[in-house]
């Protein structure tokens, strides 16, 4: 599952362990954005920031795991590179790739998108909206998942945070405490 994850939210949580659930997954790879390519107006957290709170968010669940290959890469995030070096990491595994409703709508839209089908299975969840629609998406390429409703986003979080209003039970105990550690989205103004 990629994500910016600026933070995590239990709306990505949920997402997860349902499709895991759903489609019989022995893992979930949360893969926080290096610089994500369609967010390069956003004032983003820095990366470190982000991968230590989806650490912290997915620590007690042992089917949920932290990859940094996004982080790790130089230069913008493009899903077809972490796809080749998520599937480099474990030749073996069957990769699918998690998204919500509106995000799937954007991937014809990324970096040699024709690629990305043989790559993976593609599993677009519904988000509250969002319209789950896959209309121009190869057919029988990507399965879609009705998951419990959850009207959380990141850019409400921020600007939650932001506004000194409570998080909590938006994200997990521990990164309300790391948000409020590291005064991240203090006095942000960005959307
Ligand atoms: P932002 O508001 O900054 O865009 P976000 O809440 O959309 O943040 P992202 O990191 O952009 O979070 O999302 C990562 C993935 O999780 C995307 O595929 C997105 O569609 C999905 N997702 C995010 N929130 C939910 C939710 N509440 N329910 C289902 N899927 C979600
Ligand atoms: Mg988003």
């Amino acid at each position: 599952m990629g994500g910016t994850f600026d933070p995590i939210h239990h709306g990505h949580l949920v997402a997860a362990s349902e499709a895991a659930a759903n489609l019989g997954l022995d893992e979930v790879v949360f893969v926080p954005t290096g610089r994500p390519g369609f967010k390069q107006h956003a004032n983003v957290t820095p990366a470190e920031h982000r991968y230590l709170m989806t650490v912290i968010a997915t620590a007690s669940n042992p089917r949920f795991t932290v990859s940094r290959v996004d982080v790790d890469r130089p230069g913008l995030t493009y899903t077809v590179d972490t796809l080749r070096d998520l599937h480099a990491q474990r030749p073996e595994a069957d990769l699918f790739f998690i998204t919500g409703a509106d995000a799937i709508q954007q991937i014809l839209t990324w970096k040699d998108s024709d690629r990305l089908w043989d790559m993976a299975h593609f599993v677009a969840v519904t988000r509250p909206g969002h319209r789950l629609t896959v209309d121009g998406l190869p057919q029988g390429g990507v399965t879609t998942l009705e998951v419990p409703a959850l009207a959380i986003s990141s850019t409400d979080c921020r600007r939650r945070a932001g506004a000194g209003l409570p998080v909590w039970y938006l994200v997990p105990d521990g990164v309300v405490q790391y948000i409020a550690k590291h005064g991240l989205y203090r006095g942000l103004h960005d959307e």
